[in-house]
């Protein structure tokens, strides 16, 4: 079955009616043009009837007796299915084929008979009283030319065709609706073809529009029709190609903002966000599906950004950096933001790119802080030896004070060499684990825990304490032997400094789990209260700055310990309860598998 699209239906519609409107008035038309041609005919042919009749004396004689008119009348009439009627010239009917003469009105005012009598052939049709039906008169005048003696008229009923007229139409009829039928089917196949490509490129077009980029429509034979499928085409295909440039673009551009460290967070002119990535929204804990089209008020609470972002928009040219602090917790934002610009260099937006730099702001003012101190650390002993020398620039006193001021001069330059090297020896260890240049050995950890033990045998044994060691030889992990010794070396220090006399230090190497040894130096001297264990690792942090310095802590033996551990890969933690003693682990991976089933 044939399937018409809306077009196509439309235009089938439009030839079946301009059809319908020329069969309409073609047979209008053809069917008064017959009418009239059959009326004619008639009237030429009922024009010789009375003619003829006025010929025959039995009718066109006005002596004759009128019933023997009324009798030749009927007569004819019944012969030839004709009305003949005669009137005389005073206008009464003298026979009449179908009625009584008698009953029968003057005639003379009907116009056929007026014409009659004027001498010409009278012409008439309309309704007729006597028959009831709608008449062709003609009537013709007997007698002299100039003074007819009376009218001999034949009608015939005009609403009757003659059945040979009846079939004439009706073939006609028959035929236009056989060619309208016709018509029909060939207007079928007719719009198919004029629509069917324009129909298609409609359909193509609409899927095209759609989103489906690899439409396409049939290019028909018809040239104009075929120029506008090619065009079709050729759009459909720019665009395609253009889609994909733009979405190739699109994706390199996300997979580089979704790859940078730094947030990306773009605004349009209404300060609305149109792009954020997930460094972005990591760093303003945002969700960035949600937080597309909403404003930035909304996305980034931070009034500093705010107000960033809106005077870039007001017109800074170029780009504005600031830090600035994020909400109410210490993290610190480095915060750069340009405008948007289109071809006209009108801003149409912002761009706001931020890096946290919370670590870097944390390590500037652990810099300040350790400046600080530093420099007050070593103030203390400096101004103490310059006193001494000041003092002892005076040539008045004795050998006793001479001796006590070189003692003095003596333990503040101690104090002070100890505090030089150790700020160097920091300052050594951090260099060299941030360049990753400190060598690194396998090395057996009892051996490194026994040197360390018999560099401070003497001073543990000048304050009656033992050094106890306990360690399995196989234990052994990846290490410069040197630093080792030294963090191990600094917690004997504090053990043996802390300590009261003749307490026992107990130093250990374990294995502590899977990959995992502990290096450890227990004491039983004061211990730490609880609050102040996490902070003694850092740099100057004492828990009794004046008993430390007394006995000749400089505050950064931990911290020392501490950089070592984390130079190898570890970490440190301490254990402590006041009068109970403290323990100190250096905790760090070990070397070789096999070490693990100690
Ligand atoms: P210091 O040179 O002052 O000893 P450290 O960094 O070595 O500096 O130690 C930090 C602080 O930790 C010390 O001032 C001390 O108060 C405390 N401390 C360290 N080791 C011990 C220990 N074994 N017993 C008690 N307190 C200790």
């Amino acid at each position: 079955m044939m399937r018409f699209s809306g077009f196509t239906a439309r235009m089938y519609l439009h030839f079946i009616g301009a059809m319908l409107a020329v069969v309409a008035s073609s047979s209008i038309y053809s069917s008064c043009e017959l009418r009239r041609f059959r009326e004619g005919n008639q009237t030429g042919e009922l024009q010789r009837h009375a003619s003829m009749l006025t010929m025959i004396p039995a009718i066109a004689d006005s002596n004759a007796d009128p019933s023997s008119i009324d009798a030749a009348c009927k007569e004819i009439g019944n012969n030839t299915g004709l009305r003949i009627t005669v009137m005389a010239a005073g206008g009464h009917v003298v026979g009449d084929s179908q009625s009584d003469p008698a009953t029968m009105d003057n005639h003379l005012e009907r116009p056929e008979m007026r014409k009659a009598m004027e001498g010409g052939i009278g012409v008439s049709t309309r309704f007729s009283d006597t028959t009831r039906r709608r008449m062709l008169y003609v009537a013709a005048p007997f007698g002299a030319p100039g003074n007819p003696r009376g009218v001999v008229r034949v009608s015939v009923a005009v609403e009757n065709p003659d059945p040979g007229f009846a079939s004439l139409r009706s073939h006609m009829l028959a035929s236009t609706a056989l060619a309208a039928a016709l018509f029909a089917v060939v207007a079928a196949f007719l719009s198919r073809r004029i629509t069917g490509p324009i129909a298609s490129i409609c359909g193509a077009a609409r899927r095209l529009s759609s989103g489906d980029l690899a439409a396409r429509c049939a290019v028909p034979a018809d040239t104009d029709l075929k120029n506008l499928a090619d065009a079709f085409n050729g759009m459909a295909r720019q665009l395609g190609e253009r889609m994909e440039t733009i979405a190739r673009q699109h994706n390199e551009l996300t997979t580089v903002l979704e790859s940078m460290s730094d947030g990306v967070l773009a605004v349009d002119a209404a300060e609305r966000v149109i792009e954020v990535n997930r460094s972005a929204a990591a760093l303003l804990d945002i969700d960035p599906a949600m937080s597309r089209g909403r404003s930035i008020q909304e996305v980034a609470r931070n009034p500093e950004m705010q107000n960033l972002v809106a005077a870039t928009l007001r017109g800074a040219s170029a780009a504005e950096e600031t830090v600035i602090r994020f909400g109410t917790s210490d993290r610190f934002l480095r915060v750069t933001s340009a405008p948007l610009v289109d071809r006209e260099s009108r801003t149409i937006g912002a761009v706001v790119v931020f890096s946290d730099v919370t670590r870097m702001k944390k390590l500037e003012t652990v810099r300040q802080e350790f400046a600080a101190n530093a420099s007050h650390e070593l103030k203390t002993p400096v101004t103490a030896i310059r006193g001494c020398v000041e003092t002892m620039k005076d040539s008045s006193l004795t050998p006793e004070e001479t001796r006590s001021f070189l003692d003095m001069l003596d333990r503040h330059s101690v104090r002070l060499d100890t505090l030089v090297n150790d700020l160097l020896n920091l300052s050594r260890i951090e260099h060299d684990a941030g360049t990753r240049s400190i060598a690194m050995e396998p090395a057996r950890v009892r051996d490194i825990l026994q040197k360390a033990c018999d560099s401070y045998a003497e001073r543990a044994g000048a304050k009656n304490m033992s050094i106890l060691l306990e360690c399995p030889d196989a234990l052994s992990v990846n290490a410069n032997p040197g630093l080792l010794e030294e963090a191990i070396g600094n917690l004997l220090d504090n053990a043996i400094r802390y300590s009261g006399s003749g307490s026992p230090v107990r130093v250990e190497g374990r294995l502590a789990g899977p990959g995992n040894v502990e290096l450890l130096v227990k004491d039983e001297g004061p211990g730490i209260e609880a609050k102040h264990l996490d902070r003694i690792w850092e740099r100057f942090y004492r828990v009794d700055p004046a008993r430390s310095r007394s006995l000749g802590g400089t505050g950064l033996g931990l911290s020392i310990v501490k950089n070592i551990a984390v130079a190898h890969g570890g970490k440190v933690r301490a254990e402590s309860e006041p009068g109970k003693g403290s323990k100190f682990v250096i905790s760090m991976p070990g070397r070789r598998a096999e070490t693990w089933e100690l």
